[in-house]
């Protein structure tokens, strides 16, 4: 069996307006210089001092009392996976999580455990939905253990999930018994959408990770937070991973800068989604999901070509989407596109469907 890369023309030609994701961003010269300034040590060792002043900071702003700093979003989802859960529990999450449809698998592969996919609009369920999927206790079922909620819902529409419900949500696990868990990658992109703290969204969550890499402009780096006792297990898994690293301060230090600098301009990036969407929805056959934050998701098939063709033909005007199905297109404004690049992408799908 092959696998296809994520992203089959990785040599492209540089691209004039890179809508496929917002973690295609490169870091900024301010950020870089941020970098090399940053103070270092042995993060395995609890030496690094900007690994340690990044970690503070963020259990402060998610209201934890710990955190870890790790490479990536996926390792935060597997090692909060394997720290809350047991070989043979079940974890739930909406049906088209992250977790579900892109790590490769590793909740079964590396945490031995099930997911059972929740249904609901928008990427998100109620309390009801988790309750009536809430298993008797028998010998014969899977242990229940974690429910696993993904703020902001990226295949979902780049939904936020509204405070009541997620509250709701959180209180029917904890009845049940469960941890609740926050995959957070966009966090942020909810908290300035919403304008609620992030602490007071993650409050009712165990554990709770952000992504640096996703719309605040680092090259790599995400922290999981949780209890002291949440944190100490995890580093464990850690460690067993091979995600403990030497001198990361180099990178948390980006994370850092991307904390003071990139966090209340995400606020333009739902503008520019806005302004994305109006436009496509002007588009005869593009049907348009109404965006919540930086993530535009369109449908092609009223315009009689699948998502994947209206794709190729953008690239080669040098506009570059992603395709989520057969005729489900999506585009993601970030730091690195401007309303300019909007209005060039706009024009490009225009003139790849009058062709
Ligand atoms: C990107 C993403 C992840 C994984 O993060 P990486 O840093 O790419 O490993 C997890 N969850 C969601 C919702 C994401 O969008």
């Amino acid at each position: 069996m092959t696998y296809t890369p994520v992203r089959p023309d990785a040599l492209a030609p540089a691209l004039r307006v890179n809508l496929y994701s917002d973690t295609q961003t490169k870091p900024s010269p301010a950020m870089k210089a941020a970098m090399m300034a940053a103070e270092l040590g042995d993060e395995q060792h609890g030496d690094d001092p900007t690994v340690h002043a990044l970690c503070d900071r963020m259990a402060a702003l998610l209201g934890k009392e710990a955190a870890v700093f790790l490479p990536s979003g996926t390792m935060c989802n597997e090692i909060a996976i394997l720290t809350h859960c047991r070989r043979g529990d079940e974890v739930l999450a909406h049906a088209t999580a992250h977790i579900v449809a892109a790590e490769g698998g590793a909740p079964g592969a590396l945490a031995g455990v099930s997911v059972l996919g929740l249904p609901g609009a928008g990427g998100q369920f109620d309390a009801e939905t988790l309750r009536a999927a809430l298993r008797e206790r028998r010998r014969n079922a899977p242990p229940q253990t974690l429910v696993e909620i993904e703020q902001t819902a990226n295949l979902g529409g780049g939904t936020v999930w509204p405070l009541d419900r997620l509250r709701a949500v959180c209180d029917a696990a904890h009845e049940a018994g469960m941890a609740v868990h926050m995959d957070g990658a966009r966090l942020m992109n909810a908290v300035v959408a919403a304008g609620v703290p992030a602490a007071e969204m993650a409050a009712g969550c165990d554990s709770v990770w952000l992504d640096f890499t996703k719309g605040l402009g680092a090259p790599l780096g995400a922290v999981l937070c949780g209890s002291a006792a949440f944190i100490d297990a995890a580093w464990l898994w850690k460690q067993r991973m091979g995600g403990s690293l030497r001198q990361a301060g180099i990178c948390a230090a980006a994370c850092l800068y991307a904390l003071d600098h990139n966090i209340d301009r995400l606020a333009e990036d739902h503008a520019n989604a806005a302004a994305l969407a109006r436009g496509l929805a002007q588009v005869p056959g593009i049907r348009v999901e109404a965006p919540e934050t930086n993530l535009v998701f369109f449908d092609t098939e009223g315009a009689g070509v699948t998502a994947e063709e209206l794709a190729a033909r953008l690239r080669r005007a040098a506009v570059q989407i992603s395709t989520m199905g057969r005729f489900r297109a999506r585009a993601c404004t970030h730091l690195d596109v401007d309303r300019e690049g909007i209005e060039i992408a706009i024009a490009a799908v225009r003139t790849a469907l009058a062709a």
